[in-house]
């Protein structure tokens, strides 16, 4: 087993009230929900504002899954730029998506001010870093379909970047004013607070483990073998899915984010360290991400080893991927080290679907859930609440189970070789 600290991430948690409310046998709700992330918290939260009664069944402790562990970078957009979703969508369902995608950060944002959510945020934009011609190209080309679309954003030149982060690797760079971090533990339970405060019933600790569909409703099975029943059932277990629906785990790569959080660093360092606050992804195939934590810390992360963490030696690459990026920051302890799931899906889009009426399951957020879920979670509840399935702005498909899938671990490793190889040596 590894140490305690590689399980606990730099975020800080609210005070608050426990909202556990431990689930009793043979509950009914209109809605259930598996899995008390982001997704499963949001979708909750607006189910009970439209009226609906909701319960939601968390198999770890609430904040222990993606939704508590990443790098709270709060970014608007999807993998594709909107001219790309509007070719793969179509007009009418294409323009949706980028409606929907450049609300994403927005919603976060807003929940946190109209809320008054005790979440530790700073909403100065997200930096999308090039570091070679190619990515400096896209990026224009990013920011001339986003600006046309009112976006709030700037190319960087070499210089401005530099400037920006501190760091002296890049050609330049988009800048995205609409994105901004969070402290996403802070985030996630504060949701729950909320939801809770809403009439969310959430059990914590309590693993579903069977569903089936009987007169009409979904009865779902915990492991202590409890029973509740739910006219409509959300699986939002994402990349930590499970059998519970067959085929779903196998529509999805799971992969393993790394991140560390420096000490704090000294007055001097942060004057030029990220000295405006931006969150930082470089445009790397295997990137790095990275911004500023709590108490003037430095947090980084990237991918890493699939296998669960031996030592803190499988964090060293991104101790070196620090170090090439910030020199200074040599002899800087590293106090925390951590990981989390990312769920990746072959297309680089999130699916949901509806595998049989009133039954939901959202998979595959290519590490880039925060505000995407957030948003989401409002639009399947609205959904939930009798609107039109076109509330939710992604197609409704059919569990679809990647070909091969048994050999992914193969797969993974020889595409992370191969990117590995790209981002080295395209100029
Ligand atoms: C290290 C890391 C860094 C990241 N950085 C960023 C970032 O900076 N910005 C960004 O936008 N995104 C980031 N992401 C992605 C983001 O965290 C996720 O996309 C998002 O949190 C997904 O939310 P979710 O609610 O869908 O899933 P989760 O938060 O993972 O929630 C799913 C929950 O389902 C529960 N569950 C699973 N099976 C069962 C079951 N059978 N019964 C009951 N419960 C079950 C799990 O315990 C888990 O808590 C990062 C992810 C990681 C891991």
């Amino acid at each position: 087993m590894p140490p305690t600290s590689f399980s606990e991430p730099v975020w800080q948690r609210p005070a608050q009230a426990s909202f556990h409310t431990p689930l009793e046998h043979g509950e009914e709700s209109d809605v259930a929900i598996v899995g008390a992330g982001i997704l499963g918290l949001s979708t909750g939260l607006h189910a009970a504002r439209y009226g609906l009664s909701v319960r939601i069944v968390e198999a770890k402790g609430l904040g222990e899954g993606a939704s508590g562990l990443n790098g709270g970078q709060v970014i608007p957009g999807l993998k594709y730029d909107p001219d790309k979703l509007l070719e793969l969508f179509g007009e009418a369902r294409g323009e949706a998506l980028v409606g929907f995608a450049a609300s994403t950060a927005d919603k976060v944002f807003g929940l946190i001010r109209d809320e008054k959510l005790d979440v530790p945020y700073c909403r100065n934009g997200w930096i999308h870093a090039a570091h070679t011609g190619t990515a400096l190209r896209a990026a224009e080309s990013r920011d001339r379909q986003w600006r046309a679309r009112g976006a709030d954003a700037v190319l960087l030149d070499a210089a401005e970047i530099a400037r920006l982060t501190g760091a002296k690797t890049y050609l330049g760079g988009w800048l995205d004013r609409r994105a901004g971090t969070i402290d996403p533990l802070s985030f996630t339970l504060e949701l729950a607070r909320i939801a809770s405060a809403a009439g969310v019933r959430i059990a914590g600790n309590t693993r579903a483990r069977a569903l089936r569909s009987e007169a009409g409703l979904w009865r779902l099975t915990t492991e202590a073998g409890m029973e509740l029943r739910a006219k409509s059932l959300v699986v939002a277990t994402n990349a930590y899915t499970d059998a519970l629906i067959p085929g779903l785990a196998e529509t999805i790569v799971p992969l393993h984010s790394f991140q560390i959080a420096t000490a704090r660093l000294s007055p001097d360092r942060l004057e030029t360290i990220l000295p405006g606050g931006h969150a930082v992804s470089d445009s790397r195939r295997i990137l790095v991400y990275y911004r500023r934590g709590p108490d003037g810390r430095l947090v980084l992360g990237g991918r890493g080893r699939m296998a669960p963490p031996r030592s803190p030696k499988d964090w060293l690459h991104l101790e070196r991927a620090m170090l090439r990026l910030y020199p200074a920051l040599s002899g800087v302890p590293i106090e925390k080290r951590w990981f989390g799931r990312v769920a990746m899906t072959p297309d680089h889009l999130p699916h949901v679907h509806e595998p049989q009426p009133r039954l939901l399951a959202v998979v595959g957020c290519q590490g880039r859930g925060v505000g995407l879920m957030t948003a989401l979670g409002e639009r399947i509840a609205a959904y939930l609440a009798g609107g039109d399935p076109k509330s939710i702005p992604f197609p409704l498909t059919p569990v679809r189970p990647i070909p091969l899938h048994g050999f992914r671990q193969i797969g993974v490793a020889a595409a992370s070789t191969w990117y590995r190889m790209l981002d080295a040596f395209e100029r």
